[in-house]
């Protein structure tokens, strides 16, 4: 069994930082995780820092209808192949950070995922060789604007807007992700429940595919899709995904310029 390491980006006072998790405490890592990190030397405590979102992903490439049930919740055929789409860099949030209801959406849906963290260039790779390429996992919420995405009949503007990707709060190593949790609770209930082994398209197959469509770098994430029980969002929610191993991602729902915690 490989050791479970976790990291974390932070602020601290004007400081931005990656950093190693051990316990309370957070190492501080000079440059990102991914490329040969070296310790400071210097701690904080976890208690004293502002998480950010755990890495800064180039994109984050998203697998749609990657569950069965899911799929037939929204009465779409089993796919042949994954469906990908994208998210831009600028929709990522970190925990604790407001969702934002925009003014252009109607109905604001949490969708519970769990994201693979691409380590290294990954150019065409195969299944075999996928997991070298995998730095870790982290929670993400891929926050989607269902009325947009079946108004546009395609799905950027649906998936995009500013604040529609909370990532983290770590990105964990060692863990084995063929078998996980996957749970969203709406302000406190349980509403998604599945099972990273029911992915339709498994997580070496979709690096293995991903990589022949485009090279991922190291930061970029793959959302693997949502498990069924997907649902709207109010104001003032609060939407919790939890992957037990992972950690739990916090986020409320707020108004334009109306923060959630003033
Ligand atoms: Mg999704």
């Amino acid at each position: 069994m490989a050791t479970v390491e976790k990291y974390a980006r932070f602020a601290h006072r004007d400081r931005v930082l990656y950093g190693r998790v051990e316990g309370d405490i957070i190492v501080a890592l000079e440059g990102d995780p991914f490329t040969a990190p070296r310790e400071t030397g210097e701690t904080f405590p976890l208690q004293g820092v502002r998480l950010l979102a755990p890495c800064r992903p180039g994109k984050a490439v998203c697998v749609g209808l990657n569950y069965k049930n899911h799929a037939a919740e929204m009465k779409q055929e089993l796919p042949s192949e994954p469906v990908l789409f994208l998210k831009p860099p600028t929709s990522v949030i970190g925990p604790g950070e407001d969702i934002i209801f925009w003014p252009m959406v109607g109905r604001l849906d949490y969708e519970a995922e769990l994201a693979v963290v691409i380590g290294r260039t990954c150019h065409r790779v195969s299944r075999e060789e996928a997991e070298d390429y995998i730095f870790g996992y982290t929670i993400a919420n891929d926050v989607t604007a269902r009325d947009l995405q079946k108004k546009d009949g395609q799905w950027t503007r649906a998936k995009s807007f500013d604040t529609f990707l909370p990532l983290g709060p770590y990105i964990v190593r060692g863990v084995d992700p063929s078998d996980l949790p996957v749970q969203a609770y709406l302000n406190g209930r349980l509403r998604q429940d599945g099972r990273t082994s029911q992915l339709i398209f498994p997580i070496p197959y979709l690096v293995s595919f991903i990589s022949h469509i485009m090279t991922l770098l190291p930061g970029d994430v793959i959302l693997t899709g949502t498990p069924e029980g997907v649902g709207g969002m109010q104001v003032g929610d609060e939407i919790e995904i939890r992957i037990p191993g992972l950690g739990s991602l916090v986020n409320r729902v707020a108004a334009p310029g109306h923060p959630s915690r003033p």
